[in-house]
């Protein structure tokens, strides 16, 4: 079963994506992993892959397909997540051709859907503890009152610098600009099933599930 995620940044597709890992045998192609593998694989799309990036331009779609062909011949029990991949409607075609050529084919598009206003709220009130890594949220898990974390009894919190409302809303702007088109794309193809990005995680993950085995 050949699955992509789709949502704008923060609607919790990463942590999704790691249950079904966990839960489900999947394999998660996120485009940023495959790149750092294959620039340490040595391989020749690893060689290209260093090349291009050490002169500090952009990876086309040609080396991505190329990475996830590679992947797809190596197979996955539970089949794959595509993360990060597509994000334009040039790139979906260029994944349904690899795929139907490999004679696989996407079972399901699952859209992460939520609302802006909400997702930046809650994303921007999100800090992590410098010791542990614990994640705080300024609304629904605040830092305790006395300073300390409350696993590792750590005093230092960071915010991550992308979490700040201007670069979350441009990261939002690419989404809708790009990606979004993607979600009637696949809808005209009957493939879409949206779910309530903004759920409790388990939420989300019962929706996710219900999807995946209606199959
Ligand atoms: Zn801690």
């Amino acid at each position: 079963m050949n699955i992509i995620l789709l949502g704008p940044p923060g609607a919790g597709k990463g942590t999704q994506a790691r249950r079904l890992v966990e839960e489900r045998g999947m394999v998660q192609l996120s485009t940023g992993d495959m790149l750092r593998d294959a620039r340490s694989s040595g391989t020749e799309m690893g060689k290209r892959v260093a090349a291009v990036m050490d002169r500090g331009e952009l990876v086309t779609d040609e080396i991505v397909i190329g990475l996830i062909a590679e992947k797809l011949e190596q197979g996955a029990e539970g089949g794959f997540i595509f993360d990060g991949f597509p994000r334009t409607l040039a790139q979906a075609d260029a994944l349904g051709e690899l795929l139907a050529s490999k004679g696989q084919k996407l079972d399901a598009v699952i859209e992460m859907r939520v609302d802006d206003e909400v997702l930046v709220a809650r994303i921007t009130a999100r800090s992590t503890c410098g010791g542990c890594g614990e994640v705080y949220n300024d609304q629904t898990k605040p830092i305790p009152a006395d300073g300390k974390c409350t696993k590792c009894g750590g005093t230092e919190f960071k915010r991550r610098a992308d979490d700040n409302e201007e670069s979350l809303r441009q990261r939002l702007m690419e989404y809708y600009k790009k990606t979004s088109p993607l979600i009637g794309y696949y809808y005209a193809k009957g493939q879409l099933s949206a779910v309530d990005g903004l759920a409790e995680i388990e939420a989300v993950a019962a929706e996710i599930n219900a999807v995946l085995d209606k199959g």
